[in-house]
């Protein structure tokens, strides 16, 4: 793969070409005569041909320009409607923690497994699905997304179902997504979840004898058999191949990133899978399993160009992260809720812990970081108005680089809770996140500027580059 120093970057500074005409500055990334123009405030962007980039550059914008410049976020003029940075505070994605335990041991897992598990109970899950009902009433919201959390959430079943049916009668759409170890995903449970179409992600960490040494059953046996006969009873329920695969990247995994995406693609018969890589924390058993900044720069071209050369081949495999990533740059939409525009915790997404507390994101090991309860008698949004003047999780994220980084809107310093979890407090950046930023976004610029065409196959035919 050629190397991003192919690609030229400079920074046109914003000029005012007549009066109240402003082109507004932008990231310039250029290649055969192509550029693509990013806005790194609002997260806008255009392609733009050699002649119309000579135009900006000598500050001439024809007439033909500058209204596509209006359209994308590059020119303000008068009355013109502006892209904005703002977010409103309006949760839409709900997570509630059902229970702290599973079936499973994964050596990379942050709960606190040897303590003695707790499963939330009806009556307090009970007030929570009450206060997320009358907080839908209050903002008019008839569809909204909920995520049973854990431990393995399918422990909790008839919980989740419960959740599906009360919101039901209560008049409101409950999307439900869930992410599954699929130990019990039984004919039965996988018949009732798809017939409430409700979202499953499988856990599998890459090739079987991979999968069984970093993710053992609790009894201490591997697990590879029991999850691949979880998602066979999805399949056959009718979800066919069109489940979610989560798989967590650790340094045992790496060496064997192209054999398992082949395995995933071929073998497996996945269209769409979600690569993680392994998050640090001070409660992970094994540091050993974190991958080191080179590490984490080579494993996103290697991901790259896997994927492209796996759907060259002729079999369709699209990797969310990057999916998520090509959204952003190209229509800016929030492809992904909780971090297409920096972290959006607290404002589109919140948590519940098994006492009723509500949280800025799923951060419910840090109690203090609670902006409140259920069973306060308070609203939501007030609460959480409140909370982002008070507490450490609203706290700025940034680094000396992010002054001047391309990729500030989408990024903004990242995960709020994998900082916490791994500093202890937030402060800084979310490392992670700004490598893979930083590693990633040139590489999927450079294929604009090349290879447009595969813009079409990495993202399932929703974007196309004419
Ligand atoms: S803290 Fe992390 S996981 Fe939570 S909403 Fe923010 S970016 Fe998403
Ligand atoms: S954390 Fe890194 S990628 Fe994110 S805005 Fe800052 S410098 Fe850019």
């Amino acid at each position: 793969m050629e190397k991003l120093t192919a690609v030229r970057r400079s920074f046109i500074s914003p000029f005012v070409q007549e009066k109240d005409f402003d082109f507004t500055g932008g990231y310039c990334f250029e290649k055969n005569g192509s550029a693509f123009l990013l806005n790194p405030d609002v997260g806008s962007s255009i392609l733009l041909d050699r002649d119309h980039l000579e135009e900006i550059k000598n500050k001439k914008i024809s007439d033909d320009l500058q209204f596509k410049l209006i359209q994308r976020g590059f020119m303000k003029v008068p009355g013109s409607p502006q892209c904005t940075d703002e977010e409103s505070i309006l949760p839409r994605f709900f997570i509630i923690d059902l229970t702290q335990a599973c079936n499973f041991r994964c050596t990379y897992c942050f709960r606190h497994l040897d303590e003695t598990p707790r499963t939330i109970s009806n009556e307090t899950l009970q007030s929570i699905i009450d206060f997320i009902a009358d907080y839908c009433k209050k903002t008019n919201q008839r569809e909204i997304h909920i995520q049973p959390w854990g431990g393995e959430p399918l422990i909790a079943w008839k919980k989740i179902l419960h959740i599906h049916d009360d919101l039901q009668e209560k008049g409101i759409k409950a999307v439900l997504t869930i992410e599954s170890n699929a130990g019990l995903i039984t004919p039965r449970v996988a018949k009732e979840a798809y017939e409430r179409d409700i979202r499953i992600g499988v856990s599998i960490d890459g090739l079987p004898e991979i999968h069984n040494l970093q993710r053992k059953l609790a009894n201490g046996k591997d697990s590879f058999e029991k999850m691949r006969q979880g998602m066979q009873n999805l399949r056959d329920a009718g979800y066919g191949t069109r489940h979610g695969i989560i798989t967590v990247l650790t340094r045992n995994t790496l060496p064997y990133l192209e054999e398992f995406l082949e395995y995933f693609a071929i073998d497996l018969k996945i269209d769409r899978f979600k690569l993680n890589i392994v998050k640090d924390s001070p409660v992970m058993k094994d540091k050993g399993l974190c991958l080191s900044n080179a590490e984490i720069i080579d494993f996103q071209k290697r991901l790259l160009k896997k994927l492209i050369e796996l759907n060259k081949r002729g079999h369709s495999i699209i990797e969310l992260n990057v999916f998520d990533k090509l959204q952003n740059l190209l229509i800016r939409n929030k492809g992904n809720i909780c971090i297409s525009r920096g972290c959006l915790g607290g404002k589109k997404m919140i948590a519940f812990d098994m006492d009723g507390r509500i949280f800025p994101c799923d951060i419910t090991d840090y109690k203090e970081e609670a902006v409140g309860s259920v069973n306060d008698g308070e609203e939501l949004i007030p609460l959480l108005e409140k909370a982002h003047h008070k507490t450490d999780f609203f706290a700025k994220k940034e680094s000396e680089n992010c002054a001047s980084c391309p990729w500030w809107f989408f990024c903004k310093g990242g995960c709020t809770t994998a900082i916490k979890y791994k500093k202890g407090k937030v402060e800084g950046v979310d490392e992670l996140e700004c490598l893979s930023n930083r590693s990633l976004y040139p590489e999927l610029i450079r294929m604009f500027l090349e290879e447009h065409e595969l813009v079409k196959i990495l993202t399932k035919n929703k974007l196309e580059i004419a």
